[in-house]
């Protein structure tokens, strides 16, 4: 199974952790292993329990030499000792709750964050008997104050999706970490370069590999970066029982997008710090928030936690009104810019997000929490994903339909 060497330098380590040149073939690139199952050459157990960190390779569920190459990839970009890949982001999400939590325990989750993971642990988990409170963990007196005899999770986001608050990391993993709970972040919008997740005392690091880590919106994923201990019970439950595994191709594709990640993460910041700065001078844009910006709210905690901004941006236009009429106009008229969900690419992508509405659907947030919401996002903001496409030809795009 390939291991993750751990090189001196960050885009060595992008490019050749996890993998080497193929020992039957002498390929250079790493071969596509399209197989479901693996020939054994000694006797084993068909038990998930039989499974060992040297076990051979038995079934695909169990793991596979791409994933298996992919997981040692992130594991040592993050800077952790494993990795677990997963069909999707969600199911990387859906690993962390469903090996951590059982019924009776009780989750800190983040009051904003993905839509799909505030939809599950405010629907799916306590239907499970799990206790849930969702928490502006920007706010570290409340995430005190949350904490009972039970939190075994405090699962946080940062930046979070789609307003771009930030949380400090490292002041929630104490808090976890003194109430003997665990600390798992999803890392998604600040990729493992935005994030010294060793250093923030953060247990286990989320990222959906469909955004910055695959890099080229062709395959969708997730992964979970810990210690072996975590990831091991992780692996048990969630791949072999539950069985969301990610499929070998994704697994490749996402691997060949990850070898230029570094190179990537440097680009896609410094476009979204041309496009932030122009927007911040465009009269008919009333707010943007980027982390590199200094007039970011956080931008201090930013500087100190964030060793690269990403290239994820906001920005409102004034009311709920103005804002769908201006979305209208992108989807009519931007030319290079494509009016899509999703983010991470190296096409730039835009979508027009309401707040009225994603207070009902999603977040569902009270009055209090609902006023920091509004102080990142108003009445609605564009969630603008800075690609690799020249900075110039961005903003020309912009400015044709604001
Ligand atoms: C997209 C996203 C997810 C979900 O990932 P999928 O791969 O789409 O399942 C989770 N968290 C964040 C922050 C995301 O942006």
């Amino acid at each position: 199974m390939a291991k993750g060497n751990v090189f001196q330098g960050i885009q060595t380590t992008a490019i050749h952790a996890g993998e080497g040149p193929d020992p039957t073939t002498g390929a250079s690139a790493p071969p596509l292993h399209m197989s479901s199952t693996f020939v054994t050459e000694n006797v084993a157990g068909f038990s998930a329990h039989d499974l060992a960190e040297d076990s051979a390779f038995l079934y695909a569920r169990w793991s596979n030499p791409n994933v298996a190459s992919l997981e040692a990839k992130i594991a040592a970009l993050q800077g952790t000792q494993a990795c677990l890949c997963t069909a999707s982001g969600m199911a990387a999400a859906t690993a962390i709750f469903l090996t951590f939590l059982s019924a009776g325990d009780h989750l800190i989750v983040s009051d904003v964050s993905y839509a799909g993971v505030a939809e599950l642990a405010r629907d799916t988990l306590p239907r499970l008997g799990i206790e849930v409170s969702t928490v502006n963990l920007s706010d570290l007196a409340a995430v005190t104050a949350a904490v009972r005899p039970n939190t075994r999770l405090i699962h946080s986001e940062s930046p979070v999706n789609p307003i771009l608050r930030l949380t400090d990391l490292a002041a929630v993993s104490r808090i976890a970490h003194s109430a003997g709970a665990l600390h798992s972040c999803d890392a998604t919008f600040a990729s493992p370069l935005g994030m010294n997740s060793q250093a923030l005392g953060i247990d286990l690091v989320m990222h959906s590999i469909t955004k910055y880590i695959g890099g080229h919106g062709d395959a969708v994923g997730g992964a979970v970066a810990g210690s072996a201990e975590l990831i091991a019970k992780m692996r048990l439950e969630s791949a072999i029982h539950h069985g969301g595994i990610l499929s070998p191709f994704n697994a490749w594709l996402i691997a060949r997008g990850m070898a230029t990640l570094p190179l990537r993460m440097k680009a896609h910041a410094s476009g979204a710090q041309a496009v932030a700065e122009f927007l911040e001078t465009h009269p008919k844009v009333t707010q943007v928030m980027y982390p590199g910006l200094s007039s970011h709210p956080q931008a201090e905690l930013a500087q100190a936690q964030m060793s690269n901004t990403s290239g994820m941006i906001s920005f409102q236009v004034g009311s709920a009104a103005v804002g769908r009429a201006t979305a209208q106009r992108m989807i009519d008229d931007l030319q290079v810019i494509h009016y899509a969900v999703s983010l991470g690419h190296h096409r730039s992508l835009v979508f027009w997000m309401e707040t009225a509405g994603l207070m009902e659907t999603s977040f569902r947030l009270d009055p209090t929490q609902e006023e920091s919401y509004r102080s990142f996002a108003g009445d609605g903001i564009f969630r603008l994903s800075i690609g690799l496409e020249d900075a110039e030809d961005l903003i020309a795009d912009l400015d044709r339909v604001l």
